[in-house]
């Protein structure tokens, strides 16, 4: 892999990619995940690469459904695998939720190299999908989910989600809280709770605020409008001002 010296003006996004990128040669990503990194990636640079108070406000809502939730499972792909193996494991642990790989573009050999490497990272519950349990009436791969997990969850935490499942998640009762650079994404728009944030930033500020932020105000969330900020934010950009 390049070398990227960390005198490079854009040494952290690059050091994203190369996680990416050797998360394909691992086995982990799929090639299709170079591409969806590709579109976060656009987004993060419109946004500053910076956690703003839409983002924060998200978290605070997700602590307080995450810290009720009776049977919360966090669903990982590829992507989140190789990009924040260490926190999602340490987020699973604090909210005791196992990590669920479920993954859009089949392949056991990838949800077998996820599961491995989220293990290699301290994961000590991590559940398959199997290939008996289908979510009926969703055609997608991301169908096939494990009893123990996804298929009985009343809460379920996935960060870069994909559109179709969310939408179907949702109108089965299930509260659904995702990362999603991308305010206008099905996804972020589906989700009781969407954080819009890069999920290497947004995991590590997630625990910050479980292990040390009181949640018993009742202030009532919109996340029609944390969408509608988000997405101000990305219109103001500009390099010229
Ligand atoms: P949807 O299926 O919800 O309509 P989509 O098809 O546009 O969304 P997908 O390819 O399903 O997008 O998933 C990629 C999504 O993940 C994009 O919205 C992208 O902005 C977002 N994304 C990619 N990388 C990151 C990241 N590191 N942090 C947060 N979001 C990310
Ligand atoms: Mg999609």
């Amino acid at each position: 892999m390049t070398e990227i010296p960390c005198t490079h003006p854009r040494f952290a996004s690059l050091k994203i990619r190369t996680l990416i990128e050797e998360g394909v040669a691992q086995g982990i990503t799929s090639t299709a995940g170079l591409i969806a990194h590709g579109r976060g990636e656009a987004f993060d640079y419109l946004l500053g690469e910076d956690t703003y108070d839409f983002a924060l406000e998200a978290m605070y809502e997700a602590v307080k459904v995450l810290k009720t939730a009776k049977h919360p499972i966090i669903s990982v792909n590829g992507n989140t695998a190789v990009l924040v193996p260490d926190s999602i494991v340490k987020l699973s642990k604090i909210i005791q939720a196992p990590l669920e790989v479920n993954i859009f573009h089949s392949s056991k050999e990838r949800e077998v190299a996820i599961a491995n490497h989220l293990q290699k990272h301290g994961a000590e519950n991590v559940l398959l999908p199997s290939s008996d349990t289908e979510l009926t009436g969703l055609e997608s791969n991301r169908r096939f989910v494990n009893p123990e997990g996804i298929a009985k969850a009343d809460v379920v935490f996935v960060p870069l989600e994909d559109g179709d499942r969310c939408e179907y998640l949702v109108k089965r009762g299930v509260r659904v809280i995702t990362v999603d650079l991308n305010p206008l994404s099905r996804t972020a728009r589906t989700s009781h709770i969407t954080i819009v944030d890069n999920v290497v930033r947004a995991i590590p500020a997630l625990i910050n605020l479980l292990l040390n932020t009181p949640t018993n105000s009742s202030k009532s969330f919109s996340n029609r409008e944390i969408l509608i900020r988000a997405e101000k934010k990305l219109r103001a950009f500009s390099q010229c001002s």
